[in-house]
Formats: structure tokens, sequence, C-alpha cells
């Protein structure tokens, strides 16, 4: 299969379509490789433009670039509670509620009836809620996780009977978090 430019090669555990691109945007931040392509504002503006999350010609501003990855850190929390990880707290979801208030989608019915629910393609945060919100009815969003590994955080889609994957890699995040056990078990 071959995956959209804007996901990241190091993708072992793809969501699918569009839920894909929530876990994308999450995984702007690499804590392994410590890189983050929202904080240069025109790396930003590439990834998010390929990604649809963003038209304009300009670059986002630092302001723009801030929102943008608050919001990414919320739904990062969001997902470390999917994996069962901390309980979320009220500051978590602020900058999505931020979006949710200052945003609207547009309600649009097609020439087959069917009725959708859209965001402004400038509205990439809105986008992402959007998607959130419809795997949150079709039942995808609980398998949509952060690794359990604290140093890594990666997001990664659970495909696991019982959902009950804990790691982005096993042969990776897996054994490293294990190993770290064994060594801290009083002997
Ligand atoms: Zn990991």
């Amino acid at each position: 299969m071959t995956m959209p430019s804007w996901v990241s090669g190091e993708e072992s555990k793809p969501a699918p379509m569009p839920l894909l691109l929530v876990q994308s945007f999450v995984n702007t931040w690499d804590g392994d490789h410590n890189s983050d392509l929202l904080l240069d504002p025109a790396t930003a503006r590439d990834w998010l433009t390929e990604a649809g999350l963003w038209s304009a010609e300009r670059a986002p501003d630092p302001v723009e670039l801030h929102r943008a990855r608050a919001v990414r850190e919320g739904i990062r929390a969001m997902l470390a509670a999917n994996s069962g990880g901390p309980a979320l707290e009220p500051d978590d979801v602020k900058p999505l509620q931020a979006v949710a208030r200052a945003e609207r989608p547009a309600l649009q019915v097609d020439p087959n009836g069917h009725v959708t629910l859209e965001a402004d393609p400038a509205d990439g945060l809105l986008t992402l809620l959007l998607v959130i919100r419809d795997a949150q009815r079709d039942g995808t969003w609980p398998r949509l996780k952060a690794c359990g590994n604290p140093d890594c955080r990666w997001a990664f889609y659970d495909r696991s009977h019982g959902q009950v994957g804990a790691w982005c890699d096993m042969a990776t995040c897996g054994n490293r978090i294990k190993n770290r056990r064994l060594r801290q078990r009083p002997r």
C-alpha cells in the first residue's frame, strides 16, 4: 500500500483514512528524532498544505503554529487516554474547545442527498475535529492510541484483537520498556 506523501515513513501502524490524517498530524512531532514539522513556518506550510489542512499562500504565523501544536498535544492526550494512560485533564482539551468555539463547519447536501458537515479548507484544525467526531461515531476512535513509551508517544492504530496494543512497535518501544523494567526490578 502506498501512503500519501504527508504520512511519515516511520508509520508502521497506519489508521484508515480519514483518521490517518489525525494520526499523521499528531506524528508531526517525532520524539525519537526530536523533530517537529509544526515549528518552522515554511516547513509547517508545506506539510499542512500537502495534508489538505492549509490553503493559504502564506505560511502560518507563530500564533497559528502555537495553536496547532497545542491542539496536537491535546489530541495526543486523548490518544494516551485511549491507551489506558492518564485520564484527560480539563486543560488537555481546551485548545480543541477553542477551535470548536471559533470555527463553524458548514452543513451541506450533495446532489445525491448525502448530508455532510464540512470545514472550510483553510480551517485545518476544524477538519481534524470533524474527523475525530466521525471516528468516535463509527467506533474506530478507541483504536487510535499513543505509544506507552513516555519518550515516544507516537500515535499508532491498534488493529489487535481486544485492542490491547500498547506500543507503536513491539520490537522497538515494547522491548525497550520491558528491558528498562527488568533493569529497574529490585534484586
Ligand atoms: Zn513507541
